[in-house]
């Protein structure tokens, strides 16, 4: 590795910079909007959350 890519290296460029992945939840029975801590759907109980990529 030359002192050029190192350098470019600590700097971060040419890394696959898009570790923030916006995720959308909601609950695939009623549609309601969760967090990503949910693990049940608080209006109808559901354990069934749709991780939607936007
Ligand atoms: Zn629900």
């Amino acid at each position: 590795m030359s002192v050029f890519d190192e350098l470019l290296d600590k700097i971060g460029i040419g890394r696959e910079s898009t570790e923030r992945t916006a995720v959308h939840y909601e609950c695939r029975r009623c549609g309601t909007t969760l967090s990503r801590r949910d693990r049940a759907c608080p209006s109808c109980g559901s354990e069934e959350v749709a991780a939607i990529p936007l």
